[in-house]
């Protein structure tokens, strides 16, 4: 099927395409790595007049560390994101997590922007950005603002992202090495029907989970229960694993029953704690 018919716009710079964001309003779609937008216009879900190609904006796609964070451009492949030493030696779980998306096609061509830009509740990457708590910069007509990745994931294929803004870059820590990520992927498309994400810190455990509910979320009552259990131990982990779907609304589909789901992220969430302990 063919997507609807539409007009083709492909601004130099960030400014650019944020006018003409502004000028076309609910008409516009921004166009990344394609990878998501482009199925959803030829399945008819999305029919934009006016398709807004940022894959020639300079300057968008880099991975480079400075002041204690690893500053990711949008417009960063996925593939860049798995082969990215500066992120493979100081702070893994991206490149980890960016190794199990889709097939190599979709990592060739989709970027981290689109993917968080997105929102799709079956993606990788946001249970990482949330387990980094990362930080995501957006930039708009009143200028750039930065969205903690608490606040980003807003509902399903919603985030905090304004109609008139462009995602632009996204920062992790340089010194989270004590991570994992596991995934229980649907067999056809590689999309997450589970995936947790864990972070080891000084300052306890963070987790993040994908696939399970409408967005992704932290697993706080996981890592409350770590907080107050101190030292872990296997029994002691399985416990609180058992806490990773609790507070939120498992979905169901085709591929996965609600029960199946919330069974998964109690084991992946296991699982990717044990890996993670292992690294320390
Ligand atoms: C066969 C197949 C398998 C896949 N498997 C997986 C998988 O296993 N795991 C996974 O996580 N994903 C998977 N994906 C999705 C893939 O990762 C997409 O690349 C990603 O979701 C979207 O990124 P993109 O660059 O292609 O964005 P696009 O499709 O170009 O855009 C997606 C949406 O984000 C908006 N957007 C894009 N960039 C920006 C920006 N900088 N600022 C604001 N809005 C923006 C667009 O307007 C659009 O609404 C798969 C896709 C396919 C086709």
């Amino acid at each position: 099927m063919h997507a609807a018919q539409f007009d083709y716009e492909r601004p130099a710079t960030v400014d650019e395409a944020i006018a003409l964001l502004k000028r076309h309003g609910d008409d516009a779609k921004l166009l990344a790595g394609g990878h998501s937008l482009i199925p959803a216009m030829k399945l008819r879900l999305a029919r934009p007049k006016v398709v807004v190609d940022i894959g020639r904006i300079a300057n968008l796609s880099y991975i480079r560390e400075a002041d204690g964070s690893i500053a990711i451009g949008a417009m960063t492949t996925h593939q860049e994101i798995e082969a990215s030493t500066v992120l493979r030696d100081h702070s893994p779980l991206l490149a980890e997590t960016a190794a199990h998306i889709g097939d190599i096609q979709v990592r060739n061509k989709g970027t981290i922007g689109g993917s968080l830009a997105h929102a799709d509740p079956a993606a990788d990457y946001p249970a990482p950005i949330l387990a980094l708590d990362a930080e995501i910069d957006l930039v708009g007509p009143g200028g750039r603002r930065t969205v903690k990745a608490s606040a980003f994931f807003v509902d399903l294929l919603q985030t905090a992202i304004a109609p008139d803004e462009i995602l632009v870059e996204i920062r992790v820590p340089a010194t989270a090495k004590t991570v994992a990520y596991v995934k229980t992927e649907q067999k056809a498309s590689g999309f997450a029907l589970v995936g947790a994400a864990v972070v080891i810190g000084a300052n306890g455990v963070r987790i993040g989970i994908t696939g399970v509910a409408a967005k992704a979320y932290r697993a706080t009552a996981v890592e409350d229960v770590l907080a107050t259990n101190g030292t872990p131990t296997p029994a002691g982990i399985a416990l609180a694993a058992a806490h990773a779907a609790d507070g939120v609304e498992p979905l169901g589909d085709i591929h996965a029953s609600a029960e199946f789901r919330a069974h998964l992220a109690q084991v992946n969430t296991r699982r990717a704690i044990e890996r993670a302990l292992q690294r320390a």
